[in-house]
């Protein structure tokens, strides 16, 4: 396969084969800096050397109903996280001031849980009323499955975004959640773009799935016209049913990576959960295909850290993308 005629192709308005996207995770790790310097092209193209910095905030941690068997804060986990009710407003306000400190361009508050509450979602509604007031950063929330009656009030209420990942292929879903489905989070995310909001929605790879649902992963989401898609690597937590699995090589993450930028050649592609541990020293090449990124951590995991962050971006040639006053 000639990596370059792809993005070629991508860049003249043509879109790649469900074969292609395969090769591209099938390709040898000989052909892993061609992949990437074919995707860098499409990448470079839409977005130059920019990286979008998001910052995460769990607003309520742990005690969720779902079974999703990756997660530490599911039911059905014994991982020893930090476990509290949602945090207020003011807690929430604080969060936003320090992200934009950290120059992030987006805020993402995320709550454990299959939906919210009333009363929560109106703690989020005004939290986001007041940092909309108060600081200059772009808002996501990821709060579960949603109604199309609070998609409205999150709009209202000054969220940009919604996110609510597919985490994987329709055909893998239940292998790892059997408390809701597939097309459950179909539903909810295109009630968020109905309700106007940007859609957040991306996936979780190295639970056992296979390269062809990795593929339709990607495709799924360009089904969807998914804003912006965050890629996390499982970083098998302790205490939950996943804890055995071996972790992702570098290689596979970043053909991920780059499969998911010719799929979606527009759209942000940031890298999530997982970056570290299972990219580690080569983590920097995701960013030849991808164009955003977490700083500080994740939901209950650790980064490593601000300044490594802005010196691998920074050392790299890439520029942080400038906050919208
Ligand atoms: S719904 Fe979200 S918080 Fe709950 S177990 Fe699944 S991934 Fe974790």
């Amino acid at each position: 396969m000639k990596w370059n005629e792809l993005s070629e192709r991508v860049l003249t308005g043509g879109q790649i084969t469900r074969d292609e996207a395969l090769a591209i995770m099938e390709s040898p790790d000989n052909d892993l800096l061609a992949v990437l310097d074919a995707a860098f092209t499409i990448r470079r193209h839409y977005f130059g050397r920019g990286v979008s910095i998001h910052v995460i905030r769990n607003a309520k941690s742990g005690l969720c109903s779902e079974n999703c068997s990756f997660c530490s804060q599911s039911a059905v986990s014994d991982s020893e996280i930090p476990k509290y009710p949602m945090q207020t407003v003011e807690q929430i306000l604080k969060g936003a001031r320090e992200a934009h400190a950290l120059t992030a361009v987006r805020y993402c508050i995320v709550t454990s849980g299959r939906a919210p509450s009333e009363k929560d979602l109106e703690t989020i509604c005004e939290a986001a009323r007041q940092i909309k007031r108060e600081v200059p950063v772009q808002i996501c929330t990821s709060l579960g499955l949603l109604s199309e009656e609070q998609a409205r009030r999150l709009k209202n209420a000054g969220v940009d975004r919604y996110n609510h990942n597919l985490e994987s292929s329709e055909r893998f879903y239940s292998s790892f959640c059997t408390t809701h489905v597939f097309t459950d989070r179909v539903e909810t995310a295109r009630i968020a773009k109905a309700a106007g909001l940007e859609l957040c929605s991306g996936g979780l790879i190295g639970m056992g799935e296979t390269v062809q649902d990795r593929v339709d992963l990607a495709f799924a989401l360009r089904g969807l016209d998914a804003d912006s898609i965050p890629l996390n690597f499982l970083d098998p937590r302790p205490g939950t049913p996943l804890e055995g699995l071996p972790r992702l090589t570098p290689a596979d993450c970043l053909r991920m990576l780059a499969m998911v930028r010719f799929v979606n050649p527009d759209r942000e592609i940031r890298i999530a959960g997982g970056r570290e541990a299972c990219i580690g020293s080569m983590q920097v090449l995701s960013l030849y295909a991808a164009n955003s990124m977490f700083t500080v951590g994740y939901l209950t995991t650790a980064g490593q850290g601000y300044q490594a962050d802005m010196d691998m971006i920074n050392q790299a040639g890439f520029t942080v993308t400038e906050i919208i006053e």
